[in-house]
């Protein structure tokens, strides 16, 4: 195996890897868009630097700090969970952002505050890259988005059908101002990433600037779909190996200035205002149904109106169907009284409440 799969004889035997590859694909069903296979394994014919192959080591999905990478190449996961811990590595690897402050006109900003960078669709952040000592010949930069909540990390994150057919291009994040960006999709995991050679700053600078723009706004629809998304940098070996990662949030808007001040405002009150409950009372529970404020008209109980606390975006759909159906049937049958509305298995809780407070 390992003779077979010994990522540095691979530039000087094609043929090698030309059999493994064939063999990858053809482990993989017809079903499972052999187009876009076919034109991954195009991609990788054009190879044979050494800064390819640990693009295609990523092609191949996904590597861990420090492990060999001829073990995913015999054994690819069929799913991966990215990495979005920190780490520094040997090489102290470090970002940079410029500090652009929160003005209105402000195309892209970072918060440090927050770990946070706004920036307006398909307008260039520049992101500065430092790293201590030299980095391996042919190491690379690779960028890649995942979801920030867990209940979307399993998502890959991809352009809105929209953007994605404007211009027929489905990465998320590009690279400018480099003609040297190459671009990649997991075949098992579909995750894609761009990655760009490793340059050494230039004299006299500390740090190597890469240029990265997002093509949709966080608020797309059928996309990112007003979900947090985190950018993954990391700088890797030709051969894949992460020699060092860092994470930040990315929100895409219109207006990055305005609301990058709105959030570090908010997190500040946030602070002070979790300080001041934890002096003062215990936590509220958050799956409580709280009256928020009684009516005054005679149908009192009817037009109470409760906070429901709802985790997932799933569960908060269903409920709020749920209520539309309620509010349909009260409008429909209003002179029934209320008892005769059958409780739905899941809203149980909801019509338990409102008949307590009769
Ligand atoms: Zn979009």
């Amino acid at each position: 195996m390992e003779d077979i799969f010994d990522p540095t004889s691979l530039p000087l035997s094609q043929d090698t890897f030309h059999a493994l590859w064939e063999n990858v694909v053809n482990t993989i069903s017809e079903e499972n868009t052999p187009q876009g296979l076919l034109d991954e394994a195009n991609q990788i014919d054009l190879l044979g630097q050494p800064q390819s192959l640990s693009a295609l080591t990523l092609l191949l999905d996904e590597k861990m700090p420090g492990e060999i990478p001829t073990q995913e190449f015999a054994n690819p996961p069929s799913s991966t969970v990215p990495v979005t811990t920190d780490h520094a590595g040997g090489y102290e690897f470090e970002l940079r952002f410029q500090k652009s402050g929160t003005a209105k006109s402000v195309t892209s900003t970072y918060s440090e505050m927050l770990n946070k960078l706004y920036c307006q669709l398909a307008k260039t952040s520049p992101i500065g890259i430092v790293v201590a000592g030299e980095p391996p010949q042919g190491a690379i930069v690779s960028a890649t988005a995942a979801y920030k909540k867990t209940e979307h990390v399993a998502e890959v994150v991809k352009r809105c059908p929209h953007h994605q057919s404007s211009d027929n291009n489905s990465h998320l994040i590009r690279v400018e101002g480099s003609k040297l960006a190459l671009y990649f999709e997991g075949p098992y995991t579909k995750r894609q990433s761009v990655t760009v050679p490793y340059e050494r700053p230039q004299l006299g600078s500390e740090m190597t600037t890469i240029l990265l723009s997002f093509m949709c706004n966080s608020s797309c629809m059928g996309g990112m779909n007003r979900r947090p998304i985190l950018t993954i940098l990391t700088l890797e070996t030709p051969e894949g190996e992460v020699l060092g990662r860092r994470c930040f949030e990315v929100r895409v808007c219109a207006c990055p200035g305005r609301d990058r001040k709105t959030e570090e405002e908010n997190k500040e009150k946030n602070g002070t205002k979790q300080i001041k409950k934890r002096k003062s009372a215990p936590a509220p529970d958050t799956s409580a149904v709280k009256k928020s404020k009684p009516a005054s008209s005679g149908e009192e109980e009817e037009k109470e109106t409760y906070n429901l606390t709802i985790q997932g975006r799933d569960r908060d759909l269903m409920f709020k169907t749920l209520n539309d159906g309620l509010e349909l049937m009260d409008k429909v049958g209003n002179k029934k009284p209320k008892q005769e509305i059958p409780a739905p298995p899941s809203g149980k809780r909801l019509i338990r409440e409102r008949s307590d407070s009769d």
